[in-house]
């Protein structure tokens, strides 16, 4: 069964570029074979109105251990709802 990880849009577009997912499906740095992190951070989400309350949730966050991008964003910034993706763990 295939399990989706909310992630932020931007993040998938990165993960693209930079890695490359592996025999094993895991994503591996293409300039130095390092494996692909994933860290959860807190955020919180604005709704699609501007009066709509914020809800927190827990995003996944990809990075390269190697490289060190892209720089952790921080915990409990807001962002829009149209900014989340989601990604297909396994
Ligand atoms: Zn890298």
């Amino acid at each position: 069964m295939p399990t989706w990880d909310i992630v932020l849009a931007a993040d998938v577009k990165w993960l693209n570029e930079h890695a490359e997912q592996d025999s094993d499906q895991s994503w591996k740095c293409k300039a130095t074979r390092v494996g692909i992190l994933q860290r959860g951070i807190r955020y919180r989400v604005a709704g699609k109105k501007a009066r709509e309350e914020l809800t927190e949730r827990n995003v996944n966050h990809f990075y390269c251990p190697a490289c060190k991008v892209p720089l952790a964003p921080k915990v409990g910034s807001v962002i829009s709802v149209k900014e989340i993706g989601f990604f297909c763990s396994k």
